[in-house]
């Protein structure tokens, strides 16, 4: 380890504001590091859905601020229950989880808005930059300068392409194209809704392969619900209007509470997304620019791991800038101790989504729900601290 506390760069630009980059600044600007956050939409705009924040997560954002997981606590619900349910509402399984008891932190569900509010308020709001839709960059040996649609360059000692699954920084980079569909489609949606199945701290997956819809208590009243299938190709089901009006096809027959869930919902705010993924790379650094989140391993939402690994992958690399002997050093560390985990993870979320899907969906889901317990000790026994401190 250096002697020495100054970490090898002094500016960073993170190319996007989605949860990874502002995790990641907060990590980097509590080193010392001048980082700055370049985002292309005009206010940062929240999807309309909660996640699942897991132990291994809750710890990285832990070691970058210990104050960030005690203020999300405080805005989302701890996960007591995950019910199984087919599409009549029959419960097929039931499992209590006791992540806190076994890993140190619990299943924190939250919805998205209070997680990136709460990210946000942790940054100076002048190093946020909105409306700067990176277009382009070009390096040499002592810096990289970046462009922006219709703003000036900036000038730093390092990029850090935070810019989701179409990441421009990565078709830079590596250009390997568009990502890969998976042959599904899901669609999102957050209301008040209060329902005798739908308890607090608890949440529900209902499959009736090739569909599955999942109901999830955010906190506060509200439920965050989802529904996924099978679709040939990736293209919109229309307007905000004709996806609702489709949803309420696909899933009007179900059982209480889904189709009057969708119902309830304001069609403008259901989010439509397909479920791609990326093949893994073997390396996420060239020179003076690497990849985090979602542009270096997205994944199939399966496993409730894409966010959850880029706060990992933040706070891996803050340290790894603070303590190596140079940057080709930090990054050479930060690929060798990232890829390997993220790879598995990818794997991992693209065999588990694409098994659920099959006819046997159902089983394949209460055996995972049942005997998981040897990835999720891998899984969720991340240690940031031990991993930065036996590092260089
Ligand atoms: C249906 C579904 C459910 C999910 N559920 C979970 C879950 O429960 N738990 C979990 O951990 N993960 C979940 N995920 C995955 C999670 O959403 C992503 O892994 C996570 O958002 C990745 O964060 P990110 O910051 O890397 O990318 P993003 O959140 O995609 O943010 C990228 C940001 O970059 C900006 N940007 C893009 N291009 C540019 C550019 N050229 N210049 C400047 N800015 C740019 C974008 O506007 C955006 O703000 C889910 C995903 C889906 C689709």
């Amino acid at each position: 380890m250096r002697e020495t506390s100054k970490p090898v760069v002094e500016k960073v630009a993170i190319i996007g504001g989605g949860i990874g980059g502002l995790a990641t600044a907060i990590a980097l600007r509590k080193q010392g590091i001048d980082a700055h956050v370049y985002e292309k939409a005009r206010e940062l705009r929240p999807v309309g859905a909660g996640l699942s924040l897991n132990p291994n997560g809750l710890k990285a954002l832990e070691a970058i601020k210990p104050s960030l997981v005690e203020q999300l606590k405080q805005a989302g619900s701890i996960l007591k229950f995950i019910n199984l349910r087919n599409n009549t509402g029959e419960t097929t399984q039931q499992k209590k989880i006791t992540l806190m008891e076994k890993y140190g932190q619990p299943m924190l569900i939250i919805r998205w808005s209070k997680l990136q509010e709460i990210l946000a308020s942790a940054l100076p709001p002048e190093i946020i930059h909105l409306n700067h839709r990176c277009v382009s960059f070009t390096q040499n040996h002592n810096s990289v300068t970046v462009e922006f649609e219709g703003q000036k360059t900036v000038e730093v000692d390092l990029v850090v392409g935070a810019d989701g699954i179409k990441s421009a920084v990565r078709q830079i980079l590596i250009g390997d194209g568009e990502p890969r569909y998976l042959g599904r489609m899901s669609w999102r949606g957050l209301i008040r809704y209060s329902h005798e199945l739908l308890a607090a701290n608890e949440a529900t997956a209902m499959i009736a392969a090739p569909k599955n819809v999942t109901l999830m208590d955010v906190g506060d009243g509200y439920i965050s619900w989802g529904a996924k299938m099978l679709c040939v190709d990736d293209s919109s089901l229309g307007s905000a209007a004709d996806i609702k009006s489709r949803l309420l096809k696909e899933f009007g027959e179900w059982a209480s509470p889904v189709p009057e869930i969708i119902e309830a919902t304001d069609a403008e705010i259901i989010v439509e997304r397909p479920i791609s993924d990326r093949p893994p790379l073997s390396s996420w650094s060239k020179g003076r620019v690497t990849l985090l989140g979602d542009a270096a391993h997205p994944m199939s939402p399966s496993i409730g791991q894409g966010a959850n690994t880029a706060f990992e992958d933040g706070y891996e690399l803050s340290e790894y800038l603070a303590k190596a002997p140079n940057l080709e050093a930090a990054l050479a560390i930060y690929d060798e101790n990232r890829i390997e985990r993220t790879q598995i993870i990818q794997a991992r979320s693209a065999f588990s989504g694409n098994r659920a899907y099959k006819p046997d969906g159902e089983k394949y889901l209460q055996e995972r729900l049942r005997s998981n317990e040897e990835f999720e000790d891998w899984l969720y026994k991340y240690e940031p601290l031990a991993i930065a401190s036996r590092m260089v």
